[in-house]
């Protein structure tokens, strides 16, 4: 009488599984060797490997993320020469809630007295409002 034994491992996975569980791997939409290193090291399908490159190289999330690093150039500004000169201020989104600007602003510089600079990204800060907020009142 012949027996038989069975490793049931990643091997098994059936083909529809695959992309869910390579998508387990790239949650963080991380690059391609930080997908890999995710993956486990034992028991992957035969190819694997080549899968995680393709499907991290046509993900949008990584594509837009690498060409926004590689187009923008590195912005070299003057050194300030008094505290609070020069602010620089960025948007932030919390639990899916955006802030208003110009009332974080207004609270900040209300406290702290308006900067002779303030930097910043493209919108909302070039919206209609930050531009008359950012208008010195005489
Ligand atoms: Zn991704």
């Amino acid at each position: 009488m012949e027996s038989y034994s069975w490793t049931i491992g990643f091997s098994a996975t059936p083909f529809a599984w695959r992309k869910d569980i390579l998508q387990t791997f790239h949650r963080s939409h991380c690059g391609i060797e930080k997908t890999k290193a995710n993956a486990p090291t034992t028991v992957p399908w035969p190819g694997m490997a080549k899968h995680i490159e393709d499907m991290v190289s046509c993900c949008e999330n990584v594509l837009r993320y690498q060409s926004r690093q590689t187009k923008e150039p590195m912005h070299i500004r003057e050194i300030p020469l008094l505290p609070w000169q020069i602010v620089a201020s960025d948007v932030l989104e919390h639990k899916n809630q955006n802030y208003d600007i110009i009332r974080c602003l207004n609270e900040i510089f209300s406290r702290h007295g308006c900067p002779q600079t303030l930097i910043a990204d493209n919108a909302p800060y070039n919206s209609r409002e930050m531009r008359k907020y950012a208008t010195p009142q005489h």
